[in-house]
């Protein structure tokens, strides 16, 4: 999988970001997935533009702000906003002028070396308005007008945010040369960091990437059972934000790129509070956006057990979602290494079924069994049928099953459809995803038309 580019907003207070963001998202952008990452409102999305897809993500709001604390803070959000970012969008305030905190920013973003796109926001009567002229003297080169209020000029802006995305779909998928790329996902202090460092075995205590860190360091490449391997954003991992009010921030967005750049995630969970709100919604985006998934119960250490305890967290969780049931689970420890390698063959074999292949013939036995046993309902008074069924992809199996009136066929009966299939060849660790069809070429006018 392609990695997937990251564009950050940044800028003082009160200059439009977040009015930037969302105005963008909402008028200008087909959003892939704008689910919110965290409590917050929305503060990243997964965007298209001219066909490039990123994730855009927005710093307004974070800084709390106020007295004598303000400058620091935007200055340190600012440098973690770059150490995530592949392109910034530096937004200043044309009403209020250059402003010397602006030029502090431009100090960190130059030493940053990543390419900055310079927003004048607030004029709002372009295109007469001239006064992002005045911001050239940053230094930033070309100033570009913009009202995020009304949206005049954020085509433009994403337009040049395109046309400088870093290129970043060098890196090869599944069967490359990195071979499996695997993210190690989870919310803070489930003990990523320790299971990462377990598994490259050796402590490597990364200190806070500066701001000139390249961003190509960030992966750990490493041979398991001769399988060229990759751990995704590693260095994000071990780099813990400095300020507090930062880290669910940053770790949001990173477990969503994580995620969109991996083949399989491994998510972690804490033995001792396992499967919290939080710990679904990575669950979910890692399923729903394809990926493999392994579940790492960590802190195994810290769980008094008897016999049962193993089996009977397993059924708690497994039954906090049905698509659990097809996610291999394991208890491990980071701190005394139990089972942490583990970690690996269960991930080779989850891109093992992710990437797996069902005959045509195959897969016509086993839905002419399904159908037999129960035919799709009759929908209006017209009987429907479901005449053949191919898989159509890998990276998940994606399965379309041709019916002559493939909307009439309902979501339980999919679902069914869907549970046949698994009970038939399992996929676990993948997600299985099943597509009705029309069988036939065109789609039939609507009569009414
Ligand atoms: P942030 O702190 O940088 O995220 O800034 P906000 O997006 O919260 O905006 C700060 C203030 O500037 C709000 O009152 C916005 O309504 C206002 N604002 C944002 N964009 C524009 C604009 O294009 N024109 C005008 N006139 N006001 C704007
Ligand atoms: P991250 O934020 O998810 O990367 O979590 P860390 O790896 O930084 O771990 C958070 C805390 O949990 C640290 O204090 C670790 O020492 C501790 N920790 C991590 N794994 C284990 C474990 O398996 N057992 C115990 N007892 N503590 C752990």
């Amino acid at each position: 999988m392609a990695r997937l580019p990251t564009v950050v907003i940044v800028g003082r207070p009160n200059v439009g970001k977040s009015t930037l963001f969302n105005r963008v998202l909402a008028q200008r952008l087909a959003i892939v997935d704008g689910r919110p990452g965290v409590t917050r409102d929305r503060i990243f999305a997964c965007a298209e533009w001219s066909g490039r897809r990123f994730l855009l993500a927005d710093t307004g709001g974070i800084v709390e702000g106020g007295d004598g604390t303000m400058e620091r803070a935007v200055r340190s959000q600012t440098l973690s906003a770059v150490a995530e970012a592949d392109l910034l969008v530096f937004v200043v305030d044309a009403k209020a002028g250059p402003h010397p905190l602006d030029e502090a920013l431009v100090a960190l973003l130059r030493r940053s070396e990543r390419p900055v796109i310079l927003a004048v926001n607030k004029l709002d009567n372009l295109p007469f308005d001239h006064s992002h002229q005045d911001f050239w003297s940053l230094g930033l080169g070309e100033p570009l007008g913009i009202s995020a209020l009304s949206g005049k000029g954020s085509g433009d802006l994403l337009d040049r945010v395109v046309a400088e995305l870093p290129e970043t779909d060098s890196r090869s998928n599944g069967g490359g040369a990195t071979g499996l790329r695997l993210a190690i996902v989870g919310r803070p202090n489930v003990g990523k960091s320790s299971i990462v460092n377990r598994i490259l075995g050796e402590d490597r205590t990364v200190v806070h990437s500066a701001a000139g860190t390249t961003r190509d360091a960030v992966d750990s490449s490493f041979r398991y059972c001769g399988r060229p391997m990759a751990l995704v954003d590693t260095a994000g991992l071990r780099r813990k934000a400095k300020v507090d009010d930062d880290l669910e921030f940053y770790s949001a967005i990173r477990t969503q790129r994580a995620v969109y750049d991996s083949d399989v995630c491994a998510a972690v969970v804490d033995a001792t509070d396992p499967l919290n709100a939080q710990d679904m919604r990575v669950l979910r985006l890692a399923w729903d956006a394809g990926k493999g998934l392994v579940l790492l119960v960590n802190k195994w250490d810290l769980v008094r057990k008897d016999a049962m305890t193993a089996p009977r967290l397993e059924r708690d969780m497994r039954s906090r979602a049905p698509f659990l049931d097809w996610v291999s689970m394991v208890f491990v420890s980071a701190l005394t290494g139990q089972r942490v390698r583990k970690v690996l063959d269960l991930a080779l074999a989850a891109e093992g079924e992710r990437q797996r292949r069902i005959p045509t013939s195959e897969v016509n036995e086993v839905l002419g069994a399904l159908v037999a046993r129960r035919p799709p309902p009759v929908h209006r008074g017209r009987s429907v049928k479901i005449r053949y069924a191919t898989q159509a992809v890998v990276r998940p199996p994606t399965f379309a099953v041709f019916a002559n009136y493939p909307q009439a066929v309902p979501d339980h009966y999919v679902r069914y459809l869907r549970n046949g299939f698994r009970a038939s060849w399992a996929f676990t660790g993948s997600p299985l995803r099943v597509r009705l069809r029309s069988d036939r070429r065109a789609p039939k006018p609507s009569s009414s038309a």
